[in-house]
This record gives structure tokens, sequence and C-alpha cells, in this order.
């Protein structure tokens, strides 16, 4: 067994909206919280990218707010300047809820969250295991982190192969919860264009179309001075084309979606989820797999399937340390 590099009190497994929620929360009890993420940065599926000058979301395009303390958190968003509206009704559909944007990108929320929060980033938790009363994690570039408490908020998936890493006991109903949920996948195409898009106010659009869930035009939408498109397959596509070459994968998209797009496309890339959105969500907004030392799953596959869910599950997990 190696040596530890580090002890700490809490540690998290993902940087997305559910894990920094929770961080956020325990930090501003006086926790000691430590934050791992695969990723280059913060923020998980609220992703964002730039292309020769071009401002694209790529991931989550905006957040609804249903619940009454989810709606306060928007409400001091807006008020420090992260979050804005976007729209309540796009072409074709009746006037309703607000969309709330990030500002400049959705990103941006994720970053203000993480602001105060220890994070080491590029760092793939490849195993956890139990050792001697604590949890002890190995990953990617050779560390070995333990941890008196643990929080894994990655896709239900990838978390239940780490549980599984360190032969974790789940009881049968745990497992059979966990193993139930699956994702849709979404393949996400960044089309930079060489004028506006013909898509209408506020560039935000549910094509009528078999393959494709959704298309925003990043420009009307104000995070890119540029014209650029953003364009979600749909699942079915999704699933059936996401090993295929992307470039061509793209070009078909781009393709189907040429009336909405309407400028000639300069530029593109493709992105694939393979874990988009939950296709079930858990009947608890967090699981307890262990007491003591206490392992806790959370993300939006508990709460619900945005990124509302995602920080009500976050919030629901750090209580459970509280
Ligand atoms: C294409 C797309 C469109 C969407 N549109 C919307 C929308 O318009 N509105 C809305 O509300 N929601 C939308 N969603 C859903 C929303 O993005 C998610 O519900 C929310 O962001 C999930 O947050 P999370 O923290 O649960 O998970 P994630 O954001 O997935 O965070 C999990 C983190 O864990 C990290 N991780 C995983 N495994 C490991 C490991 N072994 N070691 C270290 N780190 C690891 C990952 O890198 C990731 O950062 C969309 C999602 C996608 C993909």
């Amino acid at each position: 067994m190696s040596i530890p590099s580090k002890h700490v009190e809490i540690l998290i497994i993902g940087a997305g909206l559910a894990g920094l929620s929770a961080a956020s929360t325990l930090v501003s009890q006086g926790r000691e919280v430590l934050v791992l993420d695969k990723g280059r940065g913060v923020g998980g599926r609220l992703a964002g990218r730039q292309i020769d000058g071009a401002n694209f979301d790529h991931g989550a395009q905006f957040m609804t707010a249903r619940n009454p303390r989810f709606i306060a958190q928007v409400e001091r968003w807006v008020a420090t300047g992260v979050a804005t509206e976007w729209y309540r009704s796009h072409s074709g559909q009746p006037t309703s809820h607000a969309r709330w944007r990030g500002v400049p990108n959705m990103r941006e929320i994720a970053k203000q969250l993480a602001a105060n929060i220890d994070i080491i980033l590029a760092c793939r938790v490849e195993t956890l295991y139990e050792s001697g009363g604590l949890w002890c994690v190995e990953t990617d570039d050779a560390r070995t982190i333990e941890a008196q408490e643990v929080l894994l908020t990655a896709p239900v998936p990838q978390s239940l192969a780490l549980l599984n890493s360190g032969n974790i006991a789940l009881t049968v109903a745990q497992r059979k919860r966990l193993q139930q949920i699956d994702y849709d996948a979404c393949i996400a195409v960044m089309a930079l264009l060489d004028g506006p898009s013909h898509m209408p106010p506020p560039g935000a659009l549910v094509p009528d179309h078999p393959d494709i869930n959704w298309i925003s035009d990043n420009q009307q939408k104000g995070i890119s001075a540029l014209p650029a498109i953003t364009l979600h397959a749909a699942a079915d596509f999704s699933a059936r084309h996401f090993d295929a070459p992307r470039d061509q994968v793209g070009e078909q998209l781009i393709n189907m979606a040429h009336p909405w797009v309407g400028a000639r496309v300069k530029h593109f890339q493709v992105h694939g989820w393979r874990y988009s959105k939950p296709k079930q969500v858990d009947i608890e907004p967090c699981m307890v797999v262990k007491a003591q030392p206490t392992l806790v799953l959370a993300g939006d596959a508990f709460a619900g399937p945005r990124v509302e869910g995602a920080v009500l599950s976050g919030w629901a997990a750090a209580d459970q340390f509280l």
C-alpha cells in the first residue's frame, strides 16, 4: 500500500454543481474539504468552450428554479452578476418560467461556487477503499489521499465503478437503485458561423426534428460576440452515433439543422456527453452508502436531471456531514 500524500476531513469527488454546492456549504460551516476532479476546469456538465474567439455553452444551456431555496440561490447569483434571465418562451412555446443563464457563460456559476474551495483538477480518482476506519483514494497522478468522510458526485455508473474498485459493500436494495439509473448520451456540436444564424429570438429552439433536441444561438443568448450555435443531438441519434467519427457526425447534424443555421459554418467542434442526463431519478436526494466512516453519493440522478437537481442533491449530501 502506498503512503498517503494527504489527509483531509471531507473528500469530494467531482467539481460539478453537486460537489461544489456541497463543498461550499461545508466550508461555510468550518469543515475542511478537498475536491478532486478529472476535468481541466470546474463545472462538470456546466461546460463552455471558446473557438476562434466565439463562445459556446455546450453542456447545460440554462437553469430553471422551482425549489424556494434554489430560487433564493439564483437570486443571489443574479445579484452578484453571474446569472441573468435569458428567456421565458421560445418560438412556438407559450410564455412560462424563467430560463437563467450564466454570465459570461454557464461555467461561471461553478467558478463562483469554487472560489474559496481547495480543488485539485486534472486528477482522476481510480480507486476508493476503506482502510483502518478511513477512506483512501488513489489517483491517476499517483496521489494517495486519506479522508475521514467521502462524497462521490460522479455520474452514477462512474461512482458505482469506484465503489466496486474498492469492494465497498452495498445493500441489495442500494445496488438495485444505483444499477437502474442510466443516462441519455448527447452529442453536442459547436459551430462558428460566418454571419448571423436563421434562428428566431431568443436564440433557443427545440426543433421539430427527430434527431435534434436543441439548437441555441450563443450570439443572441448574449455569450458570444461572434455568431456561434450549439446543437444537441437527440438521445437515440447520440447513442447510435456515439462512437462514429466525430467530424462526420458533426457534419451530418449541421446539414440536418441547415434551415436554422442559415449561415456558412466556418469551423466546428464536437463533444460527446456519454452521461448527459439521467433517465431515472433515485427516490432520495442523496444516498448514504455507509454511516461510519461516512460515504455519500450525490448528483443530479438523486434530485432531478438538471442544474437545480444537482445543487439540491449537493446540499442534501452536505447535511449528512453536518
Ligand atoms: C448536453 C447537456 C445539456 C443539458 N442541459 C441542461 C439544461 O439546459 N438545464 C439544466 O438544468 N440542466 C441541463 N443539463 C444537466 C445538467 O448539466 C446536470 O444535471 C448537472 O450539471 C449535473 O451536475 P452534477 O454535479 O450532478 O454532475 P457533473 O456536472 O457531471 O459533475 C460530476 C463531476 O465528477 C467528475 N468525475 C467523474 N468521475 C471522476 C473521477 N473518477 N475522478 C475525479 N473526478 C471525476 C467529472 O469530471 C465531473 O466534473 C444538461 C446536461 C448536458 C450534458
